[in-house]
């Protein structure tokens, strides 16, 4: 690794060594940082591109409900670059569905690691081939398969896919992670000394000061409106900060830019440290799926909901199981216990040591009118620590243990039925906290109309004015019942509207020699696409599922031999409702 981390802190802060918070800095950073190294290999991977390595994206950074299990690395803008295996190994599994990874191929090497690359576009001849042979014998597009040793095995530095933009990706870019291949769990791949260039600070946006034990307190958290002095350095105008708390809690919104990009990442390292004590470290360094939703723990969760804003937390809720957090005091809470100002540091590094600090002070002043400190009227509580079931007239709802981060009062209200609705309106607590496990939630409908009872599903929003989605259901006696993992409003609705299917680059009874794709439209309303079937008389042919575009594609094969056949396509949601799409199509 050309970039040694953290070698480079030492050089810039020699100058600045005046507050005893920065001795302490530097003699604890560079010590567990480089720790870091020694454990893992410097020289067993090549770069899966061969092209100047920079980010998109960054391990353990914030995303919708889960923290990113790789990097992203850049692929100018464009799809169709050669991804390189990163060492010797074999193909341990390799799958596409028309969500997620999309196409994605996961090589174990004989190292104990596994590495893993997704959104791809093609797979490499020898492995498209393994792949489709499997499709066309177990007719389905979605496949997961694990050929197992000695079925595909690679080279170092052997082409195996064309770079993409397939699954839930939004733009074309190659994902990359390393596993322990024994657990699984992703290890942050910028440990194995790939090449990666970044030489800018991260920025630090804001930061807000908590209230901790929302779910004792109505207070708000509050921003402290940043200034920069210079390139990674803030200030507080308003210091020192005086809140009316003696327990309190900082977050930050930080982003870390990157070489040669315009993009937004995740910062590496984040810490607290108050009177130069380190209350609070956050380093992405590994964790396992299991743990990857709380994410939403580390968040302030609802800032994000109400504004959009990710503002990531320097103290821990207190059903926050994730593995990032190294020795925190308090769980970073801040105890103000007397009455003097103390130094407050925020720091916020990439993985090549380029930081940024935000240094004031705080102090208590009980008459400051910051927090309400209002308590919260304990009626329905649920606590992070017993499962929990409430039940009201026509709903039932059940709470496992472990589904919240802190203690919740659960607040429930019934609205009178909407025409198109057929339950009350539930609302079940707020949109803004969240949930970890899944609830399992029954809803009694009314009276429901003379259409088959499979029909029906439980619809949720996130609240008033937001549209209507489904979350299915089935029937235990005369409730529907559904998980769910959203606090928010629920009701039953009635679909018999069948899927939406519209041929895109062809029409029927058309010559298609010239085509070298079939693509069609396919849609579903409300209870969305469960299943589909494309036919060349009569056999299963081969469509790819492109989820995110409402997409299905055949790519022109010996399986639509020339002359003219019979086409058909039948597309089903998931209360059975069906669309047949039938035509004659000639080569
Ligand atoms: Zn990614």
């Amino acid at each position: 690794m050309k970039n040694i981390p953290f070698a480079r802190i030492s050089d810039t802060s020699m100058g600045k060594l005046l507050l005893p918070t920065r001795i302490a800095l530097l003699l604890l950073l560079p010590l567990s940082v480089l720790a870091q190294k020694g454990q893992y290999p410097q020289d067993a991977f090549r770069s899966p591109l061969d092209i100047t390595l920079t980010l998109s994206g960054t391990f353990c950074e914030v995303r919708g409900n889960h923290f990113h299990s790789g990097v992203d690395f850049r692929t100018k803008e464009r799809t169709g670059l050669d991804v390189y295996a990163v060492a010797n190994g074999y193909v341990s599994r390799i799958k596409e569905l028309p969500y997620g990874f999309g196409k994605a191929v996961y090589i174990d090497h004989p190292n104990g690691y596994t590495s893993v690359y997704a959104h791809i576009q093609e797979f490499s001849p020898r492995l498209e081939k393994y792949v489709e042979k499997r499709q066309y014998e177990q007719e389905t597009f979605s496949i997961d398969l694990r050929p197992g040793k000695g079925g595909l095995p690679v080279r170092q530095g052997e082409v195996i896919a064309k770079s993409g933009n397939s699954g839930s990706s939004s733009g074309p870019h190659l994902h990359f992670e390393i596993r322990d291949k024994e657990s699984q769990e992703p290890i942050n791949p910028l440990y194995f000394g790939f090449d990666v260039r970044d030489d800018q600070s991260p920025v630090i946006w804001n930061a807000m000061v908590y209230n901790p034990g929302k779910g004792k307190f109505s207070s708000e958290p509050h921003e402290l409106g940043l200034k920069r002095r210079k390139a990674g350095e803030y200030f507080i105008a308003g210091n020192p900060v005086e809140v009316n708390s003696r327990r309190i809690g900082f977050g930050v919104r930080t982003f870390d830019k990157s070489y040669g990009s315009g993009h937004y990442n995740g910062t590496y390292f984040l810490q607290l440290t108050v009177d130069g004590d380190t209350l609070y470290r956050f380093k992405g360094d590994r964790f396992a799926f299991y743990q990857t939703r709380y994410a939403n723990a580390h968040i302030d969760y609802a800032t994000k909901r109400k504004r959009g804003l990710t503002y990531q937390q320097l103290f821990l809720e207190p059903n926050d199981g994730f593995p990032a957090y190294s020795a925190p005091k308090n769980r970073g809470i801040v105890h103000l216990d007397d009455n003097e100002v103390h130094d407050v540091t925020i720091s916020a590094m990439d993985q090549h040591g380029n930081r940024a600090e935000l240094s004031f002070e705080v102090q208590y002043n009980g008459n400051k009118d910051l927090f309400s400190n209002e308590k919260v009227w304990y009626d329905q509580m649920i606590v992070p620590g017993r499962s929990a079931t409430f039940a009201y007239d026509g709903i039932n709802i059940q709470i496992p243990k472990g589904s919240v981060y802190d203690s919740v009062n659960l607040d429930y209200q019934r609205r009178a039925s909407a025409s198109y609705l057929y339950s009350p309106i539930h609302k079940i607590h707020n949109k803004t906290t969240p949930l970890h496990k899944h609830l399992t939630l029954q809803i009694q409908p009314n009276e429901l109309p003379d259409v088959s009872r499979s029909k029906a599903v439980i619809v949720y929003r996130p609240e008033e004015g937001s549209s209507w989605r489904s979350k299915g259901g089935e029937w235990h006696n005369n409730y529907l019942q559904t998980k769910t993992r959203a606090f928010g409003q629920y009701a039953v609705k009635i679909d018999t509207i069948p899927p939406k299917v519209r041929p895109v680059n062809f029409r029927p009874y058309q010559t298609i020699s010239s085509k070298r794709k079939l693509k069609v439209k396919i849609d579903d309303h409300l209870a969305g696409i469960d299943s589909y079937r494309a036919e060349v008389d009569g056999n299963w042919l081969l469509m790819a599922y492109d989820a995110k575009n409402d997409l299905l594609t055949y790519t022109m094969d010996e399986h639509f031999p020339e002359g003219e056949h019979k086409f058909k396509l039948i597309v089903k949601d998931q209360v059975g409702n069906e669309t047949i799409f039938k035509t004659k199509l000639t080569k």
